[in-house]
């Protein structure tokens, strides 16, 4: 652009109000768009649980993705009907789509507003069983929409989207961005993950580049284990931050005992680092891990020795379990929850977490949809972790049913 004197639009000038249609998208360009204009996102690839879907969720943006040929078959249309509710996209509606479109429209909105009345109640069964109902984040200015729906906290802040908008962040800036997470959360607990680059998240800044099989890869904790310099510099952030209100830590894509080992013995350097340059640190802090390669799922019994926590991310561990690319829509029938493999690693780690008398978690996208939530509080599940805007559902539906017939579901 600079050698050719041209000036190459971005999604960040977009000027007026636009349906966005793509063969596919990155998370940075979600990251970068302006997106007071996007009014809904359409790709032709991508699945529910792509890096996509989750920030367009988080966003609060209609979004379908994996839609054959959106491209070819919207071309020339002037008008967009989309509902991500249902999955439709409807080129130029005619009247009465439209009309059924906007009665949709606010017969959603007004069930959301409904829902607001559960805002500060506790999620508990009718037999007074209480969980945690939490909320999952991409950015800092999230935490508004976290209490704005009555979280119990944030069950995931994934804390790599701070480093994909085009600029990597110091340790200064990171700090200041986990600490006003912390105290907008006023004493609720905040759970970083840290770094999960690689995959679909390239950071080519940080030698985090494409790979031949990037799920597969140099990815998360890999990564990290290997860029100690970026992760020492993060955890530094972390440490200094959790002075300020509850905080967890948690590394992603933990596969075997021995990474644990290696990230725990980092962050204990990290610790001494912050002590040695007086910086006020936490006194302590809970460290967790991710469930989400099978591997690690059966072998929590021994890594539930080392954790404070575990949060089981299922868009990945269906992903490895199945052998599907979350991201690919051809493949998209096999990303599937309710398959036995799944629901067996999923309750063979809750019960090796109540075994060692660590709380189980889940912030993969299973546990935003209220009928799994009742299967997981049936598996004993202590804590449920979503985009914001699934919270009030999920609460309703733990709040309408009693412990006993919820185990007699998931059985
Ligand atoms: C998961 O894998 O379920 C998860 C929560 O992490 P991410 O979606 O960021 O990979
Ligand atoms: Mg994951």
């Amino acid at each position: 652009g600079h050698l050719l004197e041209k000036h190459r639009m971005t999604l960040a000038d977009l000027e007026s109000d636009v349906v966005l249609v793509a063969r596919d998208l990155l998370p940075s360009d979600m990251i970068s768009m302006n997106r007071a204009r996007v009014k809904a996102v359409v790709t032709e690839a991508g699945g529910r649980t792509s890096h996509v879907a989750i920030l367009a969720r988080a966003f609060e943006i209609p979004a379908v993705l994996g839609v054959a040929d959106a491209l070819s078959r919207l071309r020339g249309s002037s008008l967009v009907a989309v509902d991500g509710a249902k999955g439709l996209v409807i080129g130029d509606p005619d009247a009465a789509t439209l009309t059924r479109s906007a009665a949709a429209r606010d017969a959603a909105a007004a069930a959301e507003r409904e829902l607001g009345a559960l805002r500060d109640l506790p999620a508990e069964t009718i037999d007074g069983l209480r969980v945690k109902v939490e909320a999952n984040i991409e950015m800092p200015e999230e935490a508004l929409g976290v209490l704005a729906h009555g979280a119990d906290g944030i069950g995931l802040f994934r804390s790599e989207f701070l480093f994909l908008g085009g600029h990597v962040p110091d340790e200064e800036e990171q700090f200041h961005a986990y600490r006003s997470v912390i105290e907008a959360m006023g004493g609720r607990t905040v759970t970083i993950r840290t770094l999960d680059i690689g995959g679909d998240k390239v950071l080519p800044e940080l030698g985090a580049q494409d790979e031949k099989n990037p799920l597969l890869g140099w990815r998360a904790i890999r990564f990290c284990l290997s860029r100690v310099d970026v992760f020492k510099t993060q955890l530094r952030a972390i440490l200094r931050a959790a002075a300020f209100g509850e905080t967890r830590v948690m590394f992603p894509m933990i596969a075997t005992a021995d990474e644990l080992e290696r990230a725990l013995a980092i962050l204990e350097t990290a610790r001494e680092e912050c002590a040695a340059a007086g910086q006020q640190v936490a006194k302590s802090l809970s460290v967790g891990i991710m469930i989400e390669i099978p591997s690690a799922a059966m072998t929590s019994d021994i890594l539930a020795r080392k954790a404070d926590f575990f949060s089981i991310g299922t868009n990945d561990l269906i992903q490895y379990t199945m052998a599907v690319d979350r991201g690919n829509e051809k493949v998209a029938y096999l990303h599937e929850p309710y398959h036995p493999a799944v629901l067996r690693l999923v309750q063979r780690t809750i019960e090796s977490g109540k075994a060692a008398g660590i709380p189980v978690g889940m912030c993969g996208e299973m546990a935003a949809d209220p009928a799994s939530a009742i299967v997981l509080l049936g598996l004993g599940l202590d804590e449920f972790s979503m985009s914001s805007a699934a919270v009030p559902a999920v609460k309703r539906a733990i709040r309408s049913i009693g412990i006993e017939e919820a185990r007699a579901v998931a059985k």
